[in-house]
């Protein structure tokens, strides 16, 4: 090589490193994680050729085979276990409906029970992001109305079903799009759309066909809205969702108050797991009468449940828990005599082992391997997963990142 253009080069690598060196080290550079909820999408509904903008995510990026929800696989519980690594036996929303001896009655619907911080056990990614001095945003997750550990997300709306999907899009995009610092490191996108259509008209209905396609247009609408912006490099898109569902034949419901008399035990939840308190004095009658295998469904002592679904150590677990067989629930006679004739068509809440509840993860973005298939693993391990990613040292959890590891660059 000519000397002065050896020469020209050395200068030109040497301004280069002095560039880079003086580059102040922007916490921002940390692209941001987008973690998005699909309300029960079933891990095969991704096979059904209607999901083309979700199918090139797994493709560019990473899929696993499924995810196994924690049980009970019902929404509150699992979403809080995603973004805390937590069963829900050890953060405390064991079910959609609890009782709490200190705090009463609560219900997913009941909005000041869920604005409400004494219920959300252990500490969300959110706020030990926003404890860390890093900004987040939610648009939607069970926890993030409430403040927990004094905190609430930099940017959080309260949940309203009402906000349409493009609507919810268009906000999510317009936080990440900010300039450096106030661009959110971790932000949360739900839909819960694909879930009310199921429930009515089961996993293989057209409708449910219908109102899938619908989501995958929301996220083709989410990713030309990133790219617009130029943040399709920027962001980390882990997308998952909270259980699958299984068809429930017509007939197959059960009159909760058939199975134990009433001067024995009350109820404290219905559906597919159901709670039973027994009556001062009444224990071993309740007992005599629930625990063990009966047609339809199975009932234990919290302190006997199988192994496998790590639960009925926290208070709020009631003394016998019965769970539900596959396409069976049992609930209130009223609402045997009130609901819609024949519904629901689509449960969840079932053994999160049986293939019917497998749920959804995919990621694609600058920290993901592309075309890269994982092996099942459990929904707590994604919780060191998106610290990892944020950039946080992760609280005390029950995840294992390492069946996650080889989705990473
Ligand atoms: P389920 O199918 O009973 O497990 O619960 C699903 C329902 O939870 C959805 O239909 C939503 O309407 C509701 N839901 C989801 N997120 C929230 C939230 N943050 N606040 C209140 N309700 C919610
Ligand atoms: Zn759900
Ligand atoms: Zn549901």
């Amino acid at each position: 090589m000519p000397l002065l253009r050896s020469v020209a080069l050395a200068a030109f690598i040497a301004l280069a490193l002095a560039t880079c060196a003086s580059t102040p080290v922007d916490q921002d550079e940390t692209p941001s994680v987008l973690l998005v909820s699909i309300d029960s999408f079933r891990a095969d509904y991704l096979d059904r050729g209607l999901t083309p903008n979700l199918e090139r995510i797994a493709r560019d990026g990473v899929r696993a085979r499924w995810m196994n929800p924690s049980y009970p696989s019902l929404t509150f519980p699992n979403h809080y276990t995603l973004v805390t690594g937590l069963r829900p036996d050890h953060h405390g929303i064991v079910h959609n409906t609890m009782h709490d001896q200190a705090l009463g009655e609560f219900r997913n619907s009941d909005e000041k029970a869920v604005r409400d911080p004494r219920w959300w056990g252990g500490e969300p990614l959110w706020v030990t992001a926003e404890k860390a001095g890093l900004r987040t945003a939610t648009l939607f997750w069970p926890g993030s109305e409430a403040p927990i550990n004094g905190t609430w997300p930099t940017d959080w709306i309260g949940y309203d079903e009402s906000m349409s999907m493009s609507q919810r899009v268009d906000k999510l995009v317009g936080w990440l799009a900010r300039p450096a610092g106030k661009r959110p490191r971790l932000a949360t996108l739900y839909f819960e759309a694909l879930d009310e259509t199921a429930h009515s008209f089961g996993p293989d209905s057209p409708q449910t066909s219908a109102t899938l396609a619908e989501i995958d247009a929301a996220i083709g609408h989410l990713l030309q809205g990133l790219a617009k912006r130029g943040l399709r490099e920027r962001v980390n898109l882990v997308i998952v969702s909270d259980h699958g569902m299984a068809p429930v034949p017509a007939s197959h419901a059960l009159n909760i108050e058939t199975l134990v008399d009433a001067i024995d035990a009350r109820y404290v939840s219905t559906g597919e797991v159901l709670g039973f308190v027994p009556l001062a004095g009444h224990e071993a009658a309740a007992e005599k009468k629930l625990l063990g295998r009966h047609d339809h469904f199975e009932c234990w002592r919290k302190s006997e449940m199988p192994v496998r679904w790590h639960y009925g150590t926290h208070p709020r677990v009631p003394p016998i828990v019965c769970q539900m067989d596959v396409g069976w629930n049992a609930v209130t006679p009223q609402k045997l005599a009130t609901r819609k004739p024949g519904t629901p068509r689509g449960s969840h809440g079932y053994d999160p082992m049986d293939p019917s509840m497998r749920a959804l993860f995919i990621a694609q973005g600058p920290s993901f391997r592309r075309n890269t298939e994982l092996a099942p693993f459990d929904n707590v391990d994604v919780y060191p997963l998106l610290a990892k990613l944020v950039g946080i040292e992760p609280r005390p959890n029950d995840g294992d990142i390492a069946p996650l590891l080889p989705a990473l660059k």
